[in-house]
């Protein structure tokens, strides 16, 4: 019998788009596979839910996509167990440059800092990562992370001007931003709505599309329907502690 002791998988630690909900925090994920566990985006409240799952002794990198709080506030608690209580020095994270900039001074020696950018390559463990700057300001990275021949792909915030496309073919799972409907659509946006994602990850050939940083006030059924008729197969909403194989 085969046993497999590392699958592929993504966790959703928080799912609430800009703000956190009553039900749901803000962006955040636990991507394991490769041998390591790498939390993705550190939202309000996603550390609280990503010990139900990893013990912070086993955390082996964060990615933050973004300076948005939503995507990144969290790492501030990381920073503070780091220092003073888990007693771990320099777990790395791998962020936009934005990011530092609004955090407490002593990050950089409590934590092994790397900043990241558009086209990167970056390895942790078994897991390759490939960057991607999307359409949203300020400086915002989606990345796709492959695992042997297992592909991921996150959008970060974007808006329509950005597409999976730019991490190229193949990707199995498609965990995008959907943060309201088709009537909230307009010229300047910088997020998608369900309708745009679905139909993004229609275009670009995704296996499978889980819709992810939804507006709190957002009909989560409304938003099903109108990504899943854009993408043409049944989407899936994000939900807290779900966890999917890739
Ligand atoms: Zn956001
Ligand atoms: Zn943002």
């Amino acid at each position: 019998m085969v046993v497999e002791l590392n699958p592929f998988s993504l966790t959703v630690l928080g799912c609430s788009g800009s703000f956190p909900g009553p039900d749901s925090a803000c962006s955040g994920y636990l991507v394991r596979g490769g041998g390591v566990s790498v939390w993705l985006d550190a939202g309000s409240g996603t550390m609280a839910n990503l010990q139900r799952h990893v013990s912070l002794h086993d955390i082996d990198a964060v990615v933050l996509s973004h300076e948005h709080p939503d995507h990144c506030s969290d790492i501030e608690g990381l920073r503070v167990a780091c220092g003073y209580v888990v007693e771990r020095v320099g777990v790395p994270v791998y962020a936009t440059a934005g990011v530092g900039r609004h955090l407490f001074p002593d990050f950089k020696t409590v934590l092994d800092w790397n900043v990241v950018t558009d086209g990167d390559d970056v390895e942790i463990g078994g897991l390759s990562l490939r960057f991607s700057r999307t359409d949203h300001p300020p400086e915002t990275l989606a990345v796709r992370i492959d695992a042997g021949d297992r592909s991921l792909a996150y959008s970060a915030d974007t808006g329509p001007g950005w597409s999976f496309e730019a991490l190229g073919p193949g990707i199995d799972l498609a965990l995008c931003e959907a943060t309201y409907l088709a009537d909230e659509e307009g010229p300047d946006s910088s997020h998608l709505s369900a309708r745009q994602a679905g139909a993004m990850a229609r275009d670009a050939g995704v296996e499978r599309l889980v819709l992810t940083h939804v507006w709190p006030v957002i009909d989560r059924n409304e938003s099903m329907d109108e990504g899943s008729s854009a993408y043409g197969q049944a989407v899936t909403m994000a939900e807290t502690h779900a966890e999917y194989e890739i």
